[in-house]
């Protein structure tokens, strides 16, 4: 089934979108049998949940950090993260910082964008994220590379503002790449689409979609939850 699901989803995307098997909640077992159909990019959101699946599956997986990411939780995912999607402070990227640091590593990461019309969704503001971007302490960073943008769309069967979402998300890193990383070949991503809305997110220029329940089947909660 998982390996069906997975080529099926694989079809519909062109090259220059990635697919992120998003395997939060689901056994190490769903993980291997996605492995063994050749999928190598996994997202977590718990960091204790994606280190433990770390430590029993195979090393040559990619790892991207989609969830709201605590502090004091940093420590369980750097020494073998690919990705943190989910940078939405300043705080949050300074203590990356430094645990990368202690690693010797330079992580990845994206900022995360509030681009749905739900209160709920974690995210920074364009003001936010420029006020980040022109701070010392941004400047300062030695272990944290930003490497594009994140968002989720409004949770709708309203496709059209679905769409536009997807769309303001692509302008902001548009006006980000001309304002801050015109140099950065590096700062190409826009990690958007879910499995109900990631046609639409590819249309728009998602270069990375993050898909759960398409691939693996349902989770055990009934209601979507963004954290
Ligand atoms: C759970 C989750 C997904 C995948 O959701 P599906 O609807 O199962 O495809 C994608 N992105 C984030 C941030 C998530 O938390």
């Amino acid at each position: 089934m998982i390996a069906d699901n997975l080529n099926k989803i694989r079809k519909t995307l062109p090259d220059t979108t990635r697919l992120i098997a998003v395997s939060k909640t689901k056994p190490v077992e769903d993980l291997k049998e996605a492995y063994d159909a050749g999928q190598r990019l996994f997202g977590e959101n718990k960091a204790q949940e994606m280190r433990d699946k770390h430590a029993v599956l195979p090393e040559d997986i990619e790892w991207h950090f989609i969830g709201h990411l605590q502090t004091n939780k940093i420590k369980y995912i750097i020494p073998y993260v690919s990705m943190i999607h989910s940078i939405d402070s300043l705080e949050l990227l300074q203590a990356v910082d430094k645990e990368a640091a202690k690693h010797n590593r330079v992580v990845d990461c994206l900022l995360q964008f509030h681009i749905a019309t739900e209160e709920t969704k974690f995210g920074l503001s364009m003001e936010e994220a420029e006020a980040l971007l022109q701070s010392d302490a941004y400047r300062q960073m030695q272990h944290v590379r930003i490497v594009g943008v994140m968002g989720m769309a409004t949770n709708t069967t309203d496709m059209d503002l679905v769409r536009s979402e997807f769309r303001h998300l692509k302008t902001i890193h548009t006006e980000l790449k001309q304002r801050y990383f015109a140099h950065s070949d590096a700062f190409k991503e826009v990690s958007m689409g879910m499995s109900h809305d990631y046609p639409i997110a590819v249309e728009e220029g998602s270069t990375m979609v993050r898909v759960g329940s398409s691939i693996f089947g349902a989770r055990q909660y009934g209601i979507k939850v963004n954290d």
